[in-house]
This record gives C-alpha cells, sequence and structure tokens, in this order.
C-alpha cells in the first residue's frame, strides 16, 4: 500500500466519522427546529397579545381631546354646574393696555335712569364707591384680579341670543320669565355651557307706573301667591343655577320678603345675584342669615347707549377688579353692548386680569 492508500484509509474512518457526526447534528437538529417554531409562535402569540391590549387601552383611555369634551358634558349637569373650564379663566389675547387706561367721564352709578328699558333704578354712588374709585385710580396701572359679566333681560329675542352667545366669552346669561322665547334662548344658553339665571321680575319704587312685567313679586302678596310665582318662573327658565332680581328696588329692600325668597332659593339648591338696583338692599344680607351664596353687582355697562360710555364702563370694571380681586358686571342685550363687548374684551387680558364665567359663590 502507498502512503496515498493509507491516506485514503486514514481519510475514510475521518469521512465515516463526519457522516456520523453529520447525521448525529440531524438527529440533534431536528428536535431544535422545533424548539425554534414553538418559541416563534409563542413570540407571535405574544405580539399578538400586547396589540390586543394596546387596542384595549386606547378604548378605554380616549385621546386627550376625547376626554376634554367628556369632562365637559357633566359641567351642564347637576354635578359641577358652576364651572366651564373650556372658557373658564382661559387668558384672552392680549391688546395694547392704553385701551383700558381710559377714563370714565362719570361714575358708573352716579343714579342715572336708563332711557331703554324699565330697569329704571341704578342705585346711588355711595362714599364707598367713591373710596374704590380712588384706590383704584392708583392701580389702574396694573389691574389684576378676575371679572364676570352677565347679560339681563334675556328670552326677548332669539336672533340677539345668538349673537352674544356667539362671542367667544364666558358671558353669563339671566333670561326674564314669560317672554316670547324665555325657553327656547334658556335652552341654547344652558347648551352653550355658559351659566344661565333666572331673572326674577320683583317690585320697583314707584310701582305700578313703573311695570316690571308679567308674574312680578311684589310686597302686597301673600307669601303662598309669591312661593307660587317663583316656582312658576323657575319653570321658564329650566336649567338656571341661580337667580338675580329685574327691578325689585322695593322688593330688595323688605327683610322678611328677601329671607323668604332666599330660603325657597336654598330649597332649590340655587345662589342668587343682587343686581343692586337700590342702595339699600339687603338680599346678600339675607341670603347669609339663610345660607345661600350671594354676589353683588358692581358696575352696570351700558345704561347709556354709546360706544364711548360702554368702553368707559369696562374700564370702570377693570378697576374694580383690580382692587377688589374679583369685580360684577350687568349689561342687556343691545346691539351696541354686543358690538362693545365683541371689539373690547379681548383686552381684559391686560396685565393679567381674567374674564371668568359666573359660578356658584364658593366653588
Ligand atoms: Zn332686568
Amino acid at each position: 500500500m502507498t502512503s496515498q492508500g493509507k491516506k485514503r484509509k486514514k481519510k475514510n474512518p475521518v469521512g465515516k466519522r463526519k457522516k456520523k457526526s453529520s447525521s448525529k447534528k440531524k438527529r440533534i437538529n431536528l428536535p431544535s427546529r422545533g424548539f425554534i417554531v414553538f418559541w416563534a409562535s409563542l413570540l407571535l402569540l405574544w405580539g399578538g397579545l400586547m396589540l390586543l391590549l394596546q387596542q384595549m387601552s386606547t378604548i378605554s383611555k380616549p385621546p386627550e381631546n376625547q376626554r376634554l369634551s367628556e369632562v365637559r358634558k357633566p359641567l351642564i349637569s347637576e354635578k359641577a354646574p358652576y364651572k366651564m373650564p373650556h372658557t373658564e379663566k382661559r387668558r384672552l389675547p392680549t391688546a395694547p393696555e392704553t385701551e383700558l387706561t381710559e377714563k370714565p367721564e362719570e361714575e358708573a352709578d352716579a343714579g342715572r335712569e336708563p332711557p331703554y328699558s324699565t330697569d329704571a333704578e341704578i342705585p346711588e354712588a355711595n362714599e364707598e364707591h367713591k373710596v374704590s374709585h380712588a384706590i383704584a385710580d392708583r392701580q389702574i396701572q396694573k389691574p389684576r384680579g378676575t371679572v364676570s359679566i352677565i347679560i339681563d333681560d334675556m328670552g326677548r329675542d332669539i336672533e340677539s341670543a345668538k349673537k352674544f352667545l356667539a362671542l367667544p366669552y364666558p358671558l353669563a346669561f339671566a333670561v326674564l320669565p314669560y317672554e316670547a322665547h324665555s325657553k327656547e334662548v334658556a335652552e341654547m344658553i344652558r347648551k352653550s355651557g355658559r351659566t344661565l339665571l333666572l331673572h326674577m321680575p320683583m317690585e320697583p319704587r314707584g310701582y305700578p307706573e313703573v311695570n316690571p312685567g308679567p308674574g312680578a313679586l311684589l310686597l302686597s302678596q301673600s307669601e303662598e301667591e309669591q312661593y307660587r310665582l317663583f316656582k312658576k318662573a323657575l319653570k321658564q327658565v329650566p336649567g338656571a343655577l341661580g337667580v338675580n332680581n329685574h327691578m325689585g328696588s322695593r322688593f330688595t329692600e323688605d327683610r322678611e320678603a328677601m329671607r323668604r325668597f332666599m330660603r325657597w332659593l336654598k330649597e332649590e339648591g340655587l345662589f342668587f345675584v343682587d343686581s343692586r338696583t337700590t342702595a339699600k338692599t339687603v338680599a346678600c344680607e339675607a341670603a347669609r342669615e339663610v345660607g345661600v351664596p350671594c354676589l353683588e353687582r358692581n358696575v352696570f355697562i351700558d345704561h347709556e347707549l354709546t360706544r364711548k360710555f360702554i368702553v368707559s364702563q369696562l374700564a370702570e370694571l377693570a378697576r374694580r377688579a383690580s382692587t377688589q380681586g374679583y369685580a360684577l358686571a350687568i349689561g342687556h342685550p343691545h346691539e351696541i353692548t354686543y358690538r362693545v363687548l365683541r371689539d373690547n374684551l379681548s383686552r381684559y387680558s391686560v396685565n393679567g386680569l381674567q374674564l371668568v364665567s359666573l359660578r356658584k359663590p364658593g366653588e
């Protein structure tokens, strides 16, 4: 035998060994392939499960905007009826400060008779007002605080209600009962998420020459009659969160009548806004005694129907807010009022003044 034969002989066992080892490998590989398939399918199953879980979590947690809209919905309901976060405390677009430093030509509440409506009673300016004006004038360069605006006498006109509701501000609205569109306008306001009040007609000084309209509370009525009229009026403005007085310069001076009235508001879970049609009003005092939250109107913005006057009253409102921290205004659904609010309310953002929706005091 040659050395080649030896080599072949040597090679062959190696080849055999190779074959043997490769067949061994096959035997080892067979179960490992199954192993891989097993793990791959397990991985796929796991991936699918994770995907399913993710989808489930997106169903239970809707996107941010959806969640916000869900938060808004119940705000109209009774659970949290006084908050309107989509407009409330929103910082309004900035505008030149000069617009707010314009001085009003005269005192806001200086006993003037508004020429436009039967709401003819404006409280006299008292010493307290004058003092706060003086302080306000010193601080006007840096107004801080919040303001709310109520538009009274709603319910007479749907078109004007639509216009005011289209303003991108959290205004509050007080609807008169028994007007041509009281219920319809009340529903529009409620649906818009704005604060809705019953504008309760009450006896004015000078009654009956000065007429507060149908269903007014009069001091000559019995307690039962007043209660019946209040409940009837409330039904005309469904969804009202509070009440303010339409006229009522005589009625709101009567402590007994106001105490009774406040007890009925407490029964209904309503708050009160004193329109302050008389300086001698005891409305909020009576409310405090009974435990009903009460706010007072600080400024009437439109008892003179000129742009200049209304702008100056808005500046006055800003001054009050800067000294008191919070100030409340009442306006009416006039075209000029609408235009001035539309053109000027964005300027309240100057130095941190905010227009906020009217809420139940203390909430
Ligand atoms: Zn009124």
